[in-house]
């Protein structure tokens, strides 16, 4: 089968790769329909999250259940599913806490050794270990392009939002406004969110968050703790999502944060990065980070987005063959494209 594989920075490639086979009982095999490219698999294509050349990357898939293995009984062959782009086991100590993306057997689709050596799903078909609770059927109202969402990125938006423990009347600001970022803007708005301030410098992405409803702030052309002072009485907002991944936008996060205010970090870091803890410490900051916990949300998601009231559908930007995926990363990369669905 092809499969987009990572050679080395700047360069993935489509190639012929063997067939996923079934491994274990709770194993599925999904005909892959559709994938995007997401910021992380950007972090991989800049060599920044390192992998072995020739793996398969990608972990966002809607597609048909092709083959299962006899304990798989939530999914069935030929339902339409759904795929988280982690893996967990649902029973031991973190997933009986509800912890499931810190699973002790947790693997991350397309991520190489260090997340489990998982083939990633830019392919025509995966492999789905526990598939009874990394699988679930897609209800017939949601297309194929918003269900993509809701294993990844709305899953990641909404949890950048709740896991900060929210409030309804908390002012917000979003930095960084990628797919993640405006899925958050758009989970904060649901949650009560009395306003929201979007932070990028892609005028196409601030468009977008204003859309939402979010009053967008140019990152370099305005002065974002200004707008934020004068929106917040000079107190600065309740919740910061980090939605970057980088050490100047961790840097404004804090300050832009008012004190007792939480920094919700969903931007990936794979390195050390210097933190004022001063200010941290002095304004009182609770700082939450880390993967996604989208098993937990997925039902608070679905539920969300069957009702219209999350709705990721505007930013797929662009359809594109899976042939044509080392178009569509430089696409992305140059901040050209928004939400790419590959179709194998
Ligand atoms: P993206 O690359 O499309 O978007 C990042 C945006 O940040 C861009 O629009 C860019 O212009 C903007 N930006 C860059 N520097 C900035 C700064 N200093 N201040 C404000 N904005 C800035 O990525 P995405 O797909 O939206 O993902 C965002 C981040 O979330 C990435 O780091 C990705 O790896 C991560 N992610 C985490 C999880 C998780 O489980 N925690 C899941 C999915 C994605
Ligand atoms: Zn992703
Ligand atoms: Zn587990």
């Amino acid at each position: 089968m092809r499969a987009v594989t990572f050679q080395a920075p700047g360069e993935v490639r489509v190639e012929e790769r063997p067939e996923p086979e079934l491994l274990a009982p709770d194993d599925a095999i999904v005909q892959v329909a559709a994938t995007g490219v997401c910021g992380s698999d950007l972090h991989i294509y800049h060599g920044r999250v390192a992998i072995e050349p020739g793996f398969t990357i990608g972990h966002e898939y809607v597609g048909t259940v092709l083959a299962a293995g006899e304990a798989v009984t939530r999914v069935a062959v030929g339902d339409r599913v759904l795929g988280c782009f982690q893996t967990a086991c649902g029973t031991c100590f973190f997933c009986r806490h509800g912890n499931f993306h810190k699973c002790d057997e947790s693997r991350t689709f397309g991520h190489g050794a260090t997340l489990g050596s998982l083939a990633g799903t830019q392919a025509e078909r995966a492999l789905i270990p526990h598939a009874n609770l990394v699988l679930r059927g897609i209800p017939d109202s949601l297309s194929d392009d918003s269900a993509l969402f809701a294993g990844d990125v709305m899953g990641t938006g909404y949890h950048a939002v709740i896991n900060a423990g929210l409030s309804a009347g908390d002012s917000v600001a979003v930095l960084g406004l990628g797919p993640v970022g405006l899925c958050a803007v758009q989970a904060a708005r649901v949650a009560g969110a009395a306003q929201v301030i979007a932070i990028d410098r892609v005028p196409d992405r601030l468009e977008m968050a204003a859309s939402f409803g979010a009053q967008p702030v140019h990152l370099d052309d305005e002065d974002p703790r200004a707008a934020v002072k004068a929106a917040t009485g000079g107190r600065g907002v309740d919740v910061v999502v980090e939605a970057v991944g980088a050490p100047p936008a961790l840097d404004l996060a804090i300050r832009l944060a008012s004190r007792c205010g939480v920094v919700s970090v969903v931007g990936v870091y794979a390195e050390r990065c210097e933190v004022h803890m001063g200010l941290v410490w002095i304004k009182s900051l609770q700082m939450r980070t880390g993967h996604a916990n989208v098993i937990a949300h997925l039902d608070a998601v679905l539920a969300l987005m069957e009702a219209g009231r999350l709705d990721p559908s505007p930013l797929v930007s662009h359809h594109m063959t899976l042939d044509q995926a080392p178009e569509a990363y430089a696409l992305y990369d140059r901040r050209e494209a928004l939400k790419i669905v590959l179709r194998p």
